[in-house]
């Protein structure tokens, strides 16, 4: 095969969700790699799409996103976070939340600016800053409990410092950035003059702890890009539903960047996210219990076969440490389980930093928002793969 991969491109693998998917269909092991739910999403959003398809919307939507989804998102962050934005000049709908990423990061990086992410770090940032001539700084996150030292914030933030990346709650390790947190880095943007860029996509999904909405905090709302998602909240990850908030400076710059990515998000789609929006509190109370029940059980299972687990504060992963089971490094074991009499496909967790030397190879994560009956089968798996090690 001919080779016509852009330079720009070529640091670049293919992504461990897809790698790890692949696998799993392979060697027909239990998915409990990549994130979505194997359970349908409710019954009337499923209702909600068809009507707004019967109903005639099936034209290209407004670039921005139909207005009755950005008022609901605008209702929504009032309601929520106490925060008010103008749908005509602030919300933009997205192709999912890594769209809404890809274009913030896209529109608002010059060469050498500086971005600085957390390590693990979610995969689409880094990639996106650096092909847009920028540069991500790290800022570790240390197990076992995945605080950051404030000092290392501090001294991350330089003169070329762009703004921070904040995905809270964090995928992969679980955390919810405390309110002090949060507050040490608001203080840190303002006094460098910096933008935040979150990524919330899994703000409903909590279970100790409160989300903070970086935007919420004093002096924040003028310098944050609060990017979020339908996906994880109401299982519609197929749905590609996404938006960001943003003062109108940077979301023209945005929108510019929007029209020549997607231009406009799948109409019907968006009218059934505004109903989903809508009745969001009959929706989410039985998530949220199903979810935090199967973290706790999910999380004792994995302790009763030797691993040592840290339960999640939030999100629906939860990080498994298997020196106890193998010495081997994360990726090779990840290929073990999948490959072997496990039968489990599971990610790697040093695949999100950008460097060996910092990653950790011990950890690896499990997404539990699965039916009861896939969560069992995965069990079951590890243990005859403990069974054939014995
Ligand atoms: N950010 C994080 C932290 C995620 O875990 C995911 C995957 N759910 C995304 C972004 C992508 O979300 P979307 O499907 O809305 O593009
Ligand atoms: N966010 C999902 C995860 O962390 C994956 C989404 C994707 O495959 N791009 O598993």
């Amino acid at each position: 095969m001919r080779d016509l991969m852009a330079d720009r491109l070529r640091p670049y693998g293919a992504s461990i969700f897809a790698t790890i998917g692949q696998k799993a269909i392979q060697h027909q092991s239990v998915n409990l790699g990549q994130g979505f739910p194997d359970f349908d999403c409710p019954d009337y959003l499923k209702q909600a799409a068809t009507d707004a398809m019967a109903a005639g919307h099936n034209q290209y939507a407004p670039p921005h996103g139909v207005e009755p989804l950005r008022r609901e998102l605008a209702d929504f962050y009032q309601r929520q976070y106490g925060l008010s934005y103008d749908p005509q000049t602030e919300i933009t709908v997205q192709v999912g939340s890594t769209q809404a990423m890809f274009s913030t990061l896209s529109a608002l990086t010059n060469p050498g600016d500086e971005w600085i992410v957390f390590e693990p770090t979610y995969d689409t940032y880094v990639p996106i800053i650096e092909m847009f001539g920028g540069k991500a700084v790290p800022v570790v996150l240390h197990p076992p409990t995945f605080a950051f030292d404030p000092e290392e914030l501090k001294r991350a933030f330089t003169n070329k410092t762009r703004g921070i990346i904040v995905n809270t709650p964090h995928n992969p390790t679980g955390r919810v950035f405390s309110h002090e947190e949060m507050t040490q880095i608001a203080d840190l943007c303002q006094t460098n003059d910096c933008l935040a860029v979150t990524d919330e996509v899994y703000e409903h999904l909590v279970f100790e702890g409160q989300h903070i909405a970086m935007a919420s905090l004093p002096g924040m709302r003028e310098r944050t890009i609060t990017i979020s998602s339908l996906a994880k909240t109401f299982s519609i990850t197929g749905w590609k539903i996404g938006y960001c908030l943003a003062p109108p400076a940077a979301t023209l710059a945005i929108r510019r960047m929007h029209q020549f990515i997607a231009f406009a998000v799948a109409t019907p789609f968006q009218y059934a996210a505004a109903q989903a929006i809508r009745h969001m509190d009959q929706v989410l109370p039985p998530l949220v219990a199903d979810l935090a029940a199967k973290r706790l059980a999910f999380g004792q299972a994995l302790r009763d076969l030797g691993f040592s687990v840290l339960d999640p504060q939030g999100t629906f992963f939860i990080l498994a440490d298997f020196r106890a089971w193998s010495a081997k490094k994360d990726v090779d074991f990840v290929l073990e389980l999948i490959e072997g009499p496990a039968g489990v496909a599971s990610i790697p967790i040093s695949v999100f930093y950008g460097a060996a030397d910092r990653a950790p190879s011990q950890f690896i994560r499990f997404c539990f928002a699965k039916k009861e009956s896939t969560l069992q089968a995965g069990l079951a798996g590890l243990k005859r793969y403990q069974g054939v090690r014995a």
